[in-house]
């Protein structure tokens, strides 16, 4: 008789899982991370290697991996209620007790949300709402969407098509009418002579004459993270959206804020939106809403684009369009309890404290003869790789650099993030500054060796 023998969990995983956003050439050859549990920032694979994840999962673990308030909040929900949908006029108390919580957090004085599992379905439900509000208020031509270039505001069909381009192309999309204005990354796109509010007013210029070019009786509305995130970490330029509000107003397009990685103190403030002054319209949340422990996204509807959805809701006809596990009381008893946990247990202080060590760090990272910009804000952060810091051209992509440099940190225990040419760090809230220092002396004698290796 033939033994059986025991597969390893890599080959199980290479076996079975067809994984998202995975470099294959790497997989193939390093084989994947299986990870079995977390303790504060760090987590462990099958092996009981620990890494420290200066991540914080995809942003989102920000309490930690094994936070027993949230572990609890979600055993106690199981037991009292563990599902229902909102269809129908039907609801889980819990799910309203975190819908009136989201709106007082909101820096709206009035308004409603409505549910969803993801970012990208959150946002995708705004599209959809904006598309049905302006059909029904008799503009039905108003359906293009404007957002900018190295944006990610998700993965469906539609978000795709409001995403950068290297998460579109592959599928034919964007779809038409979606529209890209500018990036407001001074670093990159400021001209010679040019101050960075100067480089703002352009921008706001160009908005303008796009609006004007389209016709602003086309356009529904304007999408725009308060700091790029998977855009490689680009906090706006100074003044971008006071220059940008203003117009957007004069020809009532909506602002929809994607605070998908901002929301919930990422960046020091409870909304990014609230600390660059976008005064939105709406509020699309994920990611730290329930601190990464259930799926779950979340539309903050400011008053008046709730009031106007309601009214022509009531009007005409409901609002056809509703995911089956939107609203779950599990995900929703998760996020009370990790808002709470980060206003009430320290996390939203401990970002404002240890920040400028982090950005002190990074800047210090940021003086390599190959890093061109480290920028950041709160506790999200990212360094430029580039061939020449005074031209800001990067290196050859065959070397992949920032790559490299990840998969080496990784060998070593770190967990951080390739994004383009940069490298990516946007740690959990709960991050002391040992472990800040941990990351990033690991990172700097990472960079040294992986640019020796490629021979620079
Ligand atoms: N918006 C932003 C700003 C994001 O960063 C992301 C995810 N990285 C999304 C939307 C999409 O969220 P999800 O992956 O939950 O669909």
């Amino acid at each position: 008789m033939r033994h059986k023998i025991e597969k390893t969990w890599e080959q199980r995983d290479m076996e079975s899982v067809f994984h998202p956003f995975t470099d294959f050439g790497t997989l193939n050859s390093k084989g994947p991370v299986v990870l079995t549990h977390g303790d504060g920032i760090r987590v462990f694979d099958v092996h009981g290697k620990s890494y420290i994840d200066a991540n914080s999962g995809l942003w989102n673990n920000v309490a930690g991996f094994n936070h027993q308030g949230i572990i609890d909040a979600l055993c106690q929900q199981a037991r009292k209620f563990p599902g229902y949908h909102s269809f129908f006029g039907r609801v889980a108390d819990t799910t309203v007790a975190l819908a009136e919580k989201l709106v007082e957090l909101s820096p709206f004085s009035d308004g409603k949300v409505y549910f969803t599992n993801s970012g990208s379905e959150a946002n995708d439900s705004v599209v959809k709402m904006l598309w049905m509000l302006h059909r029904r208020n008799g503009q039905s031509q108003r359906r293009k969407i404007i957002t900018r270039l190295n944006a990610y505001h998700g993965v469906t069909v539609a978000t795709a098509s409001m995403t950068g381009k290297a998460y579109n192309a592959e599928f034919g999309l964007p779809l038409p009418g979606f529209l890209q204005t500018d990036c407001p990354h001074y670093w990159r796109f400021g001209r010679d002579g040019e101050s960075e509010l100067e480089f703002s007013q352009r921008l706001a210029r160009n908005l303008e004459e796009l609006i004007i070019k389209e016709g602003a009786d086309t356009i529904a509305g304007m999408f725009a993270e308060p700091v790029q995130g998977a855009g490689g970490v680009i906090p706006p330029s100074e003044g971008y959206f006071e220059e940008i509000r203003p117009i957007l107003r004069k020809y009532k397009i909506p602002l929809i804020a994607d605070e998908v990685i901002c929301g919930f103190g990422r960046t020091g403030t409870m909304w990014g939106s609230v600390k660059y002054n976008m005064e939105p319209d709406a509020i699309v949340a994920s990611k730290c809403i329930t601190a990464g422990y259930f799926p779950m996204g979340a539309v903050i509807l400011g008053k008046e684009l709730s009031e106007e959805l309601i009214r022509v809701s009531e009007e005409a006809e409901e609002f056809p369009h509703g995911f089956t596990a939107g609203g779950n009381p599990l995900g929703c008893a998760v996020a009370l309890k990790s808002i709470e946990v980060i206003e009430n247990e320290g996390l939203m202080e401990n970002v404002v404290k240890v920040s400028p060590h982090f950005m002190q760090r990074l800047r210090k990272l940021g003086e390599h003869k190959y890093a061109g910009e480290a920028r950041g804000v709160g506790l999200m952060g990212a360094v430029e790789i580039v061939a020449d810091k005074k031209t800001k051209q990067a290196l050859p992509s065959e070397l992949q650099i920032s790559e490299r440099i990840a998969n080496k940190a990784l060998e070593k225990g770190l967990i951080c993030r390739p994004l383009g040419a940069a490298i990516v760090l946007g740690p959990a809230f709960i991050i002391t500054e040992k472990e800040i220092d941990e990351i990033f002396d690991i990172l700097e004698e990472t960079m040294v060796e992986v640019f020796s290796d490629v021979g620079l």
